[in-house]
């Protein structure tokens, strides 16, 4: 059994500026390329779990969400870290679908997909819909900043 880190994306790895979806946008937040060595040398697998409702409402398409996450890998590739994988709702909140959080779905899903240990594993999130998600998922939530998991750990 693997035991992971997730992260909620826009204000715990980027700067959170509403729809981020151009690569211009994608600005690495102080501290967490490093921050995330240490999390994947300490052999927790890095699920990334976001809500992308600019998809929903129009602003941009699954393949922006796409390019955006290829931006962040290559942003955190110096520090010799990779994202191991990214799990998105598209959908807005009156589509009342089952995977955004706080619904559980994704992180259920990955917790099953890479076969995780939800007991040793984390979820950290700057919204309470992140917690949420984390608590119906069965796994410890952090508030951010992620050097908050750091000094948990
Ligand atoms: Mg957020
Ligand atoms: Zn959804």
């Amino acid at each position: 059994m693997n035991a992971a880190i997730f992260l909620d994306r826009d204000g715990v790895l980027i700067a959170d500026r509403g729809y981020v979806y151009h690569r211009a946008e994608v600005v690495l937040l102080d501290g967490v390329a490093a921050q995330l060595k240490v999390l994947k040398r300490r052999g927790y697998l890095l699920i990334v779990i976001t809500n992308q409702s600019g998809i929903g409402r129009g602003y941009y398409g699954h393949s922006d969400v796409f390019a955006v996450h290829r931006v962040l890998q290559a942003l955190l590739a110096p520090a010799g870290v990779q994202l191991d994988a990214f799990y998105y709702c598209p959908h807005v909140a009156a589509d009342a679908c089952a995977c955004r959080k706080p619904a559980p779905q994704l992180l259920l899903q990955a917790i099953r997909d890479f076969q995780i240990d939800a007991a040793r594993s984390y979820f950290v999130g700057d919204k309470d819909s992140d917690l949420e998600c984390a608590r119906r998922g069965a796994v410890q939530g952090v508030s951010a900043p992620l050097a908050n998991l750091l000094a948990l750990l």
